[in-house]
């Protein structure tokens, strides 16, 4: 039996990509290898939203060179953002790679692997939307499911518009069949994928869409990301409140707590913008759990502009953040922005948002404990101590003490007796 190996790299998005590249090949007959070594098809789902995990990915392939020496019939395929936005450009510099694929090309595997065909695909595909693949999921108990391609904002840090194109949405008949169809086979949760689902359009808004998928039995948590604050709608805010199975948890990611660099990022909403939309979400669902993403050392940040960001965390009190160091991406605009500043200045400022956000986030925690909540079972916890992890409504990580027959897909009552940085306790009650 033939094998293949996936490597992924970056976001949700890549990750759900990957199930689907990985239902194509088995759909072909292949099983999956436990290493690159033992592989027939080896594909890197690669990301190019920072520099590191660029570099991470071309050392790997260049490690891989002398697999293809000593087997010239191993196929490497490039795929996700780095294959988009590179092209040919990666068989030059590598010329052991076979294929190079973009994300909206990734039906063509399933012609490449059985005859040898063109080795670029990154056209725009404007059919993206109405392709289904077979999908070999991770997890027996959340499900991905892509709402929507592509984007439109042109953030100015942001390479994703040039390789995932324009926004396109998927028909709500066709993800409103795909969960169905995950509910019978038992899967409890969803997420809807975008790269902004708040702009999602096709015969219903995003809303709209949630009111359908609300409905369907078996289903019993919706999640969604990611969303853009400009497009928070108060009709969405009342989704969330109103409607049982959407969860009590949203990413909304501010970037920068300036308004002078939100502008220069070309994020189309001020700090009070954002603090209104946070205002109301609190009033309406005071569960809520808001989580978000920063930038840190945008190209002329001032320490202005950086007391700015730590005052915002200090004020909204998220319950978690993805923080990163500004990384210039090639062909964006903010690669051309002058007043790019040292890496050491970007360090320090990192440091200072981390270690603030990470005080904030335990003291939530903590805040926790002695409560009930409900948890969804997801599996083992990921250090193989023998107990069950789930997640709360709010998305936060449960580690239980107690198993009492409980298996992964149950939804249970816990009490919170531990509170981590990370990290909840709770009992079974
Ligand atoms: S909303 Fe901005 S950051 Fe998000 S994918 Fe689109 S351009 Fe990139």
């Amino acid at each position: 039996m033939k094998r293949y190996y996936i490597e992924t790299f970056g976001c949700q998005m890549n990750v759900h990509d990957s199930e689907k590249m990985a239902g194509v090949l088995r759909s072909e007959g292949y099983a999956e290898a436990e290493n690159a070594k033992d592989a027939d098809v080896i594909i890197f789902n690669t990301c190019s939203i920072r520099q590191k995990a660029e570099q991470k990915f071309f050392s790997e392939l260049g490690r891989i060179k002398s697999l293809k020496k000593r087997r010239p019939d191993l196929k490497i395929a490039v795929a996700g953002c780095i294959a988009q936005q590179e092209g040919g450009k990666i068989i030059e510099r590598a010329p052991h790679v076979d294929y190079v694929i973009g994300p909206q090309n990734i039906n063509v595997l399933k012609d490449i692997i059985t005859s040898k065909s063109d080795s670029i695909f990154t056209d725009d595909n404007p059919f993206i939307t109405e392709i289904e693949l077979p999908v070999d999921r991770r997890d027996n108990v959340r499900a991905w499911v892509n709402i929507m391609y592509g984007c439109n904002n042109f953030c100015s840090y942001c390479i994703v518009p040039y390789t995932r194109g324009r926004e396109r949405s998927r028909a709500s008949q066709s993800i409103i069949n795909e969960i169905k169809d995950l509910a019978e086979k038992g899967y409890k949760e969803v997420t809807l994928l975008g790269q902004n689902v708040n702009s999602y359009k096709s015969n219903v808004d995003f809303p709209g869409l949630l009111k359908e998928i609300n409905k369907i039995e078996g289903i019993k948590r919706i999640r969604f990301v990611t969303s853009h604050p400009k497009d928070l709608s108060d009709k969405l805010i009342y989704a969330i409140r109103d409607m049982e199975r959407v969860c009590e948890h949203i990413h909304l990611p501010l970037q920068s707590g300036s308004s002078k660099i939100l502008a220069s990022m070309n994020r189309k909403y001020t700090y009070k913008d954002y603090l209104k939309k946070v205002e109301k979400l609190r009033r309406e669902i005071p569960e809520i759990a808001i989580t978000s993403d920063i930038i840190a050392g945008f190209s002329q940040e001032t320490d202005e502009d950086h007391n700015y960001t730590i005052s915002a965390l200090k004020n909204i009190e998220f319950d978690g953040i993805f923080a990163f160091k500004f990384s210039p991406r090639p062909g964006t605009k903010a690669s051309n922005i002058d007043g790019q500043l040292p890496d050491g200045i970007k360090s320090d400022r990192l440091s200072e948002i981390l270690e603030l956000q990470s005080k904030i986030t335990e003291r939530k925690n903590k805040e926790l404990k002695g409560k009930l909540l409900e948890i969804l079972i997801e599996g083992e916890d990921e250090k193989n101590t023998g107990r069950l992890t789930g997640r709360t409504r709010t998305n936060k990580i449960v580690n239980i003490t107690s198993k009492n027959n409980i298996k992964p897909g149950d939804i249970v009552t816990v009490k919170i007796i531990n509170a981590r940085r990370h990290s909840l306790e709770g009992e079974i009650v």
